[in-house]
């Protein structure tokens, strides 16, 4: 299933500065969103804010109508999944065992996966691609083959939402494009935060620009990504024509001429 998402208002403080401020947005079921901004721009914070790592300090984050605080940890973790940049620590889990995880939130205390479960994970690990690697110990996958398994735990959570930290960082061009291939239409929406301002258009729906904890410009990518907002974002100077396949805005960079 998918849900919208709707955020308010939202801000976040590490002790009398705020790292994000006043962040307006909302993601329609299905839909997949992009953050996108420089490093330092609050992408992570945002993220943290989203899946309830962190406590707002001001604003509100309504999944389908309803505010993620006051629901019980368990539903939320029945809505709301991550497959963050750390990566779990490797205690000689398979990929079987990691993706298992996702089911956590549906079992009664310490009772044996059953067969629903089962059912779901394997449903999970064949969207990823990943059958011929569930006896496989985590610490033995490449990079993109981690992720996969990472994004095969989030659905076998069934979540409505699945927030995603730089999911394409530390994989080569040819597994990113993969990647974002693969999450296309995984069914729950998706929120990913995003290097790469081509992918990010030609992937998303809608992009949102974060820059120094703010919003420059949230919608589809080619209202957002124009050359002002992403000089006043990134200091670059862009080129934009069209990717003919997507009709996505398509960029090349360089650094302003007053350098
Ligand atoms: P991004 O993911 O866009 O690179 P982050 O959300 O990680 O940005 O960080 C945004 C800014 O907030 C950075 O300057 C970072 O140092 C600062 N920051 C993030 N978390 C904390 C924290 N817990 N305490 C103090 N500063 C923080
Ligand atoms: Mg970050």
């Amino acid at each position: 299933m998918a849900a919208g998402l709707e955020v308010q208002g939202l801000s976040w403080h590490a002790g009398e500065k705020a790292i994000i401020s006043d962040v307006s947005f909302s993601v329609s079921p299905g839909e997949t969103l992009a953050v996108v901004g420089p490093n330092g721009a609050g992408k992570s914070t945002l993220l943290r804010c989203l899946y309830r790592y962190l406590k707002p300090s001001a604003g509100s984050i309504r999944i389908d109508g309803e505010e993620i605080w006051s629901l019980a940890a368990r539903d939320c973790a029945r809505k709301i999944a991550t497959v963050l940049q750390e990566q779990p620590a490797d205690f000689g889990l398979t990929v079987r065992d990691i993706v298992a995880l996702g089911r956590t939130p549906y079992r009664k205390g310490l009772s044996a996966i059953g067969a629903g479960d089962r059912a779901m994970m394997d449903t999970a690990i064949e969207r990823m691609n990943l059958t011929g690697l569930t006896g496989r110990h985590l610490a033995s996958l490449s990079g993109g083959e981690k992720q996969r398994v990472m994004i095969a735990r989030a659905l076998a959570q069934e979540p409505d939402v699945i927030i995603l930290d730089e999911p394409t960082n530390h994989l080569d061009i040819r597994h990113q494009l993969e990647l974002l291939t693969l999450m296309r239409g995984l069914g729950p929406t998706v929120i990913a935060s995003l290097h790469d301002l081509n992918l990010a258009s030609a992937f998303a729906d809608r992009v949102l620009l974060l820059a120094g904890g703010q919003v420059l410009g949230t919608g589809t990518p080619a209202e957002v990504l124009s050359a002002e907002r992403i000089h006043e974002a990134f200091k670059v100077q862009s080129f934009i024509d069209v990717e003919p396949a997507t009709g996505a805005p398509r960029f090349t960079f360089q650094l302003p001429n007053e350098i």
